[in-house]
């Protein structure tokens, strides 16, 4: 797009104003133009004029570019007295097309706001107009359909106690749809903007083993049962809580009698065995060797680890049952209680054999949305957290579309 087009030309010569550093360009249009009518399109004259309105374009050199224009007015016998379009800018925007589209590209490479503010020399009000426009105007031409592989999973925003619902593809590694807090009806807004039909395509959905989410997906997508896998990395995270349990439990009862050994060897047993960094593995023989409650609790969960290595249901079950009969059998309740919970859950814990998704496939989208709430100093609420992983990670077209 040029910056002015046919219809428009520069009304007298750009203005520079070096102790401003800024650049005032006006336009008009000339005598006689039709315009269109911006609902239906019927050619219809000028009837009058909007007050004068300025839009920031692209810098001249080092100047601030700024172009002044008065919008014409058409009277539409359908729709009544409405302003045109001009070619420049969408409506409303305070920014040229072009001059939005560099701030979209600049945000985007910037990953944060502040920095791109102080490249572009906007402020923080327009940034986050820049934003929200881009995210509205992305998800507006996103095709409607659900993905067929979807990770549902939390993510805190602020200190742990306020949360948001966010909905992954799987397979394009985009965040789908982010809702407030983490209740059934956070995921239904999901569901519910498609048909029943469109559900079907759904595959296969990966979670924690979180009721909220798993009734709202059972409520909603058809055969659900057999398509909610819960999520491999949280239910070891849930076994890997239950052993640090134990080892506080047993370091307590240490302690008591003097006796410091598992100080510090939080870290030791969280780890997968075969992940274990070399120069901890000394420490580790030692004390699985000692007797210790924690090293049976280890034990468990490192042996657990073998069921995501099955593609047989039957024997996946197999597999757990006996595993369950060893950990109820034991004295460390926090690893029965793990149990339980995994009894509960086993049928959707067995899924996996057969759709074999995990939310560790969002992986680097978890890290993004992190990193984004690291910089989030300027989330000044869950708005504009919302946005910005909308805006950072939903794959969307976030650009103005130029005429
Ligand atoms: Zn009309």
């Amino acid at each position: 797009m040029g910056l002015t087009c046919f219809i428009f030309r520069f009304l007298r010569r750009p203005q520079l104003d070096t102790a401003e550093g800024r650049v005032d360009i006006r336009v008009e249009h000339g005598p006689g133009v039709r315009w269109f009518c911006p609902t239906c399109g019927r050619e219809l004259a000028c009837r009058d004029h909007v007050e004068p309105r300025v839009w920031r374009h692209l810098d001249t050199c080092q100047f601030k570019t700024f172009l002044h224009a008065r919008i014409p007015r058409v009277d539409c016998p359908e729709h009544g007295v409405l302003q045109v379009n001009v070619p420049w800018a969408e409506s409303k925007a305070r920014f040229t097309i072009l001059m939005e589209r560099l701030i979209i590209d600049v945000l985007t490479e910037c990953a944060t706001v502040t920095g791109a503010r102080r490249i572009l020399r906007i402020t923080w009000d327009e940034a986050w107009g820049v934003m929200e426009r881009a995210v509205r105007r992305g998800r507006e031409r996103k095709q409607s359909n659900p993905s067929r592989y979807l990770g549902v999973d939390e993510k805190a925003f602020r200190k742990g106690h306020d949360y948001v619902t966010v909905v992954c593809d799987l397979i394009g590694s985009t965040v789908e749809y982010v809702a407030d807090e983490r209740k059934a009806e956070s995921l239904e807004g999901y569901y519910l903007q498609f048909t029943k039909a469109q559900l079907e395509r759904i595959k296969a959905v990966a979670m924690d083993m979180w009721e909220p989410y798993f009734k709202a997906t059972l409520k909603h997508v058809p055969d659900a049962a057999g398509k909610i896998v819960h999520d491999r990395f949280h239910v070891m995270k849930h076994v890997g809580e239950a052993v640090d349990r134990v080892r506080k439990q047993e370091h307590r009862e240490l302690t008591s009698q003097d006796d410091h050994r598992l100080k510090g060897t939080k870290f030791l047993w969280l780890y997968r065995e075969e992940n274990l960094p070399d120069k901890h593995r000394p420490a580790l023989e030692a004390l699985k060797t000692a007797n210790l409650k924690v090293a049976k609790a280890w034990a468990m969960k490192e042996s657990l680890n073998d069921v995501w290595k099955y593609l047989s249901t039957g024997w996946a079950r197999r597999f757990v049952k006996r595993w369950l009969v060893w950990v109820n059998r034991s004295d460390l309740a926090p690893m029965r209680k793990v149990g339980g919970l995994i009894q509960r859950h086993l049928e959707n814990i067995l899924t996996f054999c057969r759709h074999r998704i995990t939310n560790g496939v969002a992986e680097g989208l978890n890290s993004k949305i992190m990193a984004i709430k690291r910089k989030a100093c300027g989330y000044r609420n869950r708005e504009h957290f919302k946005t910005a992983i909308y805006f950072f990670c939903g794959g969307l077209d976030l650009y103005p579309a130029s005429s």
